[in-house]
């Protein structure tokens, strides 16, 4: 059909594998036979239960989620979790602190690198939820910026003589992969980009955001975060659903963390030890998309050789479009945004073309091929083509194909 000659560089929501909707457009008709279709089903049912804690066990599989921590899934997309992280470390915080009175409380110390809008817009949360209950009060916490990218307009990452981390931070976020811009640390321990696991102190909590890389490579030191999230719309599933690794000691009651003083309270849904407590079924969750979700799980397990697999495919994509965009930066047609290629993004491949009008004329002779979606983010303009596991190589072979005519 006509989806067959579509291919799909969209930035979020993404193209998802088309086995996986096939099967899933059968499952909404008809769930395994049972004259209901997925969405018509209760999700405490006997039916839905195993879906979820299927795709629980295969992530945990294709990650290698260790035992210490907690796999959820909730709702709220990551913008949600800009507000949900900070809530349950700060209501942590205070429970481990339990024995310090509500005056001797010092408030947490949050330490974020902003390398482009996604860090700077969970960052600027940080600092709303900073504001004291009563006003000239303590305040909840203590937000920083420990580096930023800013000045480069977050066309680069921070060097590791950048980063000016706080020796008595409590947290640390950072976002793995910046979608917009096109920036991702990268997975090489020895790159000057890397981050710097190194200079965190050994009791601070770090947090990253993978929403836009979640599942296309493995993650770099898993075990020593104390929380990831990822919204699903783009390697998982539909959006609607938001998967947290969590350390499991970070599952505090927040109810009992507020009554000390110092944290705010966290809305009930919000709170990680309910959703580990119910099996991320405390209300009611968005079941098509979990299902869907599940699916990709499945599929990416047995189809696409795990997560070794998908980081191969992926690296081999990423390397083939750069080589041809820097080519054609080299005849001067194009230029790249991120110059230096260890801070660039395997999942959004952000170019402009050079000339006035000539990016419309691109865009448009791309629809012409097929090639969809290449718009690059309103805020920033340009081009971006997003290279998520459903993109498959062929489409990338085809893009880098048109690129040349336009030097050719
Ligand atoms: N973080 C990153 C890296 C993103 O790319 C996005 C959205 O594209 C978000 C957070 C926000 O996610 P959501 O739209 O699910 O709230």
């Amino acid at each position: 059909g006509a989806r067959a000659k579509t291919h799909n560089f969209a930035a979020g929501p993404s193209p998802l594998p088309t086995p996986v909707l096939e099967e899933a457009a059968k499952g909404l008709l008809n769930y395994g036979n049972t004259g209901m279709g997925i969405c018509e089903l209760s999700h405490r049912g006997k039916e839905f239960k195993p879906i979820v804690e299927g795709a629980e066990a295969n992530l945990r599989k294709l990650l290698n989620v260790p035992e210490s921590h907690a796999i959820l899934f909730t709702q709220a997309g990551g913008t949600g979790q800009f507000s949900g992280v900070v809530l349950n470390v700060l209501a942590y915080l205070r429970s481990k602190r339990a024995s310090t009175s509500y005056e001797e409380y010092r408030p947490p110390v949050l330490d974020y690198v902003v390398t482009g809008a996604w860090s700077s817009k969970a960052h600027a949360e940080a600092q709303r939820l900073s504001i004291p209950a009563v006003p000239g009060g303590k305040p909840f916490a203590e937000p920083r910026i420990a580096a930023t990218t800013k000045p480069s307009k977050y066309t680069t990452l921070p060097k590791k003589e950048d980063y000016d981390i706080s020796s008595d931070a409590d947290m640390v976020y950072y976002c793995e992969n910046e979608t917009i811009n096109g920036i991702e640390f990268p997975l090489d321990p020895n790159s000057p980009f890397a981050f710097p696991f190194d200079s965190v102190p050994k009791d601070a909590l770090i947090v990253a955001d993978h929403s836009s890389s979640f599942l296309s490579r493995p993650i770099v030191h898993l075990e020593r975060h104390a929380i990831i999230y990822a919204g699903a719309q783009k390697n998982l599933g539909p959006s609607g659903v938001t998967v947290l690794i969590v350390r499991k000691d970070l599952l505090v009651d927040t109810t009992e963390a507020c009554k000390l003083g110092g944290c705010p309270v966290v809305p009930i849904m919000m709170e990680y030890k309910v959703l580990a407590d119910n099996s991320s079924l405390y209300n009611t969750p968005p079941t098509f998309a979990i299902y869907v979700s599940a699916l990709v799980l499945t599929y990416l397990l047995k189809e696409k050789g795990g997560i070794e697999g998908l980081e191969k495919t992926n690296r081999e994509k990423a390397d083939m479009l750069y080589s041809t965009l820097d080519e054609a930066q080299s005849k001067g047609v194009l230029t790249c945004v991120v110059k230096d290629k260890q801070a660039r993004s395997w999942m959004n491949v952000t170019f402009e073309i050079v000339g006035q009008e000539k990016e419309k004329e691109f865009l448009a002779g791309a629809e012409k091929l097929g090639l969809y979606q290449l718009k690059g983010h309103r805020s920033v303009g340009g081009v971006r083509a997003s290279l998520y596991n459903a993109v498959e190589i062929d489409s990338v072979r085809i893009l880098c194909d048109y690129i040349r005519t336009l030097y050719q």
